[in-house]
C-alpha cells in the first residue's frame, strides 16, 4: 500500500515525502482513512508503530479542507508527558511543512507568559498537557469551541498519572460534534470503560503488543548484584566503547548516584528523569542528540516515545518491571538497520523478570560473563584494559588475577579500580605462602 491510496491531499503527500516515509506503517493504512471519514476511534497501539503520523496526517488534511474560524484553535492534542508533546509538535511542523498551519505546544515548567504571547497569534492546532491547557483555560487564553478533532495520546499513562479527571473536564469545554481519537499503549478493563465514555460509537483498532526487537539488535544478559552493577557497567563500557547510549534504571535513586558515579570516571554523563526541570530536559535531549553527551541516564517515564536514533548501546541497569518496557527501551537501538546492542543486568531477584522478556520476544538472551566471580566482589574491583580484551562478545573477558593466580606487575597487568593511581605497595608484592600453611585459612 501507498500513502497515495489513503486520501491524503498532495501537500501532506509531499510533507511524507520530505519526512522520507516509503509507505505507510499497519496502524497508519487503518487508521489514516478512518480519521479522514471523522469517525471518533479507540487506537490500542504503542510508539514505535508510526501512531504518531497516524492523526498528524489526516488532520492535516482536514485542516486543509477546512476554514478557520475567528482565529480559533481547530485540533487539540493532550498528551500525558512534555517530551511526548515537543514529539508531536514536532510532527506537525514537519508534515506540515507545506501546510503553514501554527501549532503551540502548551506545558507545564516552561513560561505561561510566553504561552499566551503564542496562543494569541491564533493558532491552529493545540498540543498540550491537561494542566497546564486547563490553567490557560482559566485564564481566559483559550476559545476552545472551534476545535473539530481532539486526540487524546497514550490514555493508559494519563490514567497511570491521574490526568484523567482533567481530561474530562477539557471534554465538557469541547463542542459536542467534536471528533475523538483515543489511543493507549495498553488495553485494560480502565482504559475501556474510559473510552466508552469518552468516545461516540468509535471504530477500534488493535495493533498486537510490541514483541519484536530490530533484528540488527544483539542482546546480553548480565549477571550483576546491585553491589557490583557500577563496576560491572564500568568495565562494559570500557569494552564497548560507545559513542552514544541510554542507561536505563528502575529507580530515580540510582540515576543520580550512577551519574555522579560516571562523571568521575570522566564520561560525558547526564540524568534524565521526571523531577527535572522541562528546560534541563530539553538542554539535555539536545545535548544528547548533538554528541555531546555520550551516557543518557534515563529513567522509562522520561523516555518513554523519546524519538532519538543512533544509539549504539542500550545498557538494563535493571530489569525493566514489565517485558514490554524492554521492547520499548531496547527500540532505542539498532534502528533503521543499524548495528545495536542490548545488555540486560540481572540479580538474582530479578530473574523471573527476565525469563518473562524471553518469552515475550521468543528469544533465549544469551550471558555476558564480564568479570570474574573475584573481580566482581565490590570491596576490590578490577577492571581489564580495554585494548587486551578478546573481541568476541560472548566470550568472558579475562580481566584481573583470581584467588588461585598470582597478582601480576601493574605494567603488566589490568588495572586496579578503586584505588585511583596509587596502589598501594604491599599489594605489588608476590604473596609467598609456606608450603605447610593451610591456604583455605588464609583465604
Ligand atoms: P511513533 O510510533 O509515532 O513514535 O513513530 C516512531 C518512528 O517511526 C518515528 O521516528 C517516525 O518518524 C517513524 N515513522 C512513522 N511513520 C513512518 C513510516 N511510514 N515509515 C518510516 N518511518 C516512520
Amino acid at each position: 500500500m501507498n500513502f497515495s491510496d489513503l486520501g491524503l491531499g498532495p501537500k501532506t503527500l509531499q510533507g511524507i515525502e520530505l519526512a522520507g516515509y516509503n509507505s505507510p506503517t499497519p496502524i497508519q493504512s487503518q487508521v489514516i482513512p478512518l480519521v479522514l471519514k471523522r469517525h471518533d476511534l479507540f487506537g490500542c497501539a504503542q510508539t514505535g508503530t508510526g501512531k504518531t503520523a497516524s492523526y498528524t496526517l489526516p488532520i492535516l488534511h482536514i485542516l486543509e479542507n477546512g476554514r478557520q474560524r475567528a482565529r480559533m484553535p481547530r485540533v487539540l492534542v493532550l498528551a500525558p508527558t512534555r517530551e511526548l508533546a515537543q514529539q508531536v509538535e514536532q510532527s506537525f511542523t514537519q508534515y506540515g511543512t507545506f501546510h503553514g498551519f501554527k501549532n503551540v505546544t502548551l506545558i507545564g515548567g516552561e513560561s505561561i507568559y510566553e504561552q499566551e504571547k503564542r496562543l494569541s497569534k491564533g493558532p491552529d492546532i493545540l498540543i498540550a498537557t491537561p494542566g497546564r491547557l486547563l490553567d490557560l483555560f482559566e485564564r481566559g487564553r483559550i476559545m476552545p469551541h472551534a476545535i473539530e478533532v481532539l486526540v487524546i495520546d497514550e490514555a493508559d499513562r494519563m490514567l497511570d498519572m491521574g490526568f484523567i479527571p482533567d481530561v474530562e473536564k477539557i471534554l465538557g469545554l469541547l463542542s459536542k460534534n467534536c471528533q475523538t481519537l483515543l489511543f493507549s499503549a495498553t488495553f485494560s478493563e480502565e482504559i475501556k470503560k474510559i473510552a466508552q465514555k469518552f468516545l461516540k460509537n468509535p471504530d477500534e483498532i488493535f495493533i498486537s503488543r510490541s514483541s519484536k526487537t530490530a533484528e540488527t539488535v544483539e542482546h546480553f544478559a548480565v549477571k550483576a548484584e546491585d553491589a557490583n552493577k557500577r563496576n560491572i557497567l564500568k568495565a562494559l563500557i570500557d569494552k564497548e566503547n560507545p559513542k552514544s547510549s541510554i542507561i536505563f534504571c528502575n529507580r530515580k535513586k540510582d540515576i543520580s548516584a550512577l551519574c555522579t558515579f560516571l562523571k568521575r570516571a570522566k564520561l560525558s554523563t547526564a540524568p534524565l528523569h521526571g523531577d527535572l526541570t522541562q528546560s534541563v530536559r530539553t538542554k539535555t535531549l539536545e545535548e544528547f542528540k548533538s554528541g555531546k553527551i555520550r551516557f543518557l541516564v534515563a529513567s522509562d517515564v522520561a523516555a518513554r516515545g523519546l524519538d532519538i536514533d543512533d544509539i549504539d548501546v542500550v545498557f538494563n541497569f535493571d530489569v525493566p518491571n514489565n517485558a514490554e518496557e524492554y521492547v520499548h527501551r531496547i527500540g532505542r537501538t539498532g534502528r533503521a538497520g543499524r548495528k545495536g546492542k542490548a545488555f540486560t543486568f540481572m540479580s538474582e531477584k530479578e530473574i523471573k523478570l527476565f525469563k518473562a522478556i524471553e518469552s515475550l520476544i521468543k528469544t533465549k538472551i544469551p550471558f555476558f560473563e564480564v568479570l570474574s566471580e573475584e573481580d566482581k566482589k565490590p570491596e576490590m574491583i578490577k577492571t581489564p584494559k580495554s585494548d587486551s580484551l578478546p573481541q568476541q562478545p560472548s566470550k568472558p573477558i579475562q580481566s584481573a588475577p583470581t584467588k588461585h593466580q598470582k597478582p601480576r606487575h601493574p605494567n603488566k597487568g589490568p588495572i586496579i579500580v578503586g584505588f585511583g593511581n596509587e596502589i598501594p605497595k604491599f599489594m605489588m608484592h608476590d604473596l609467598h605462602i609456606p608450603e605447610s600453611h593451610d591456604s583455605k585459612a588464609i583465604v
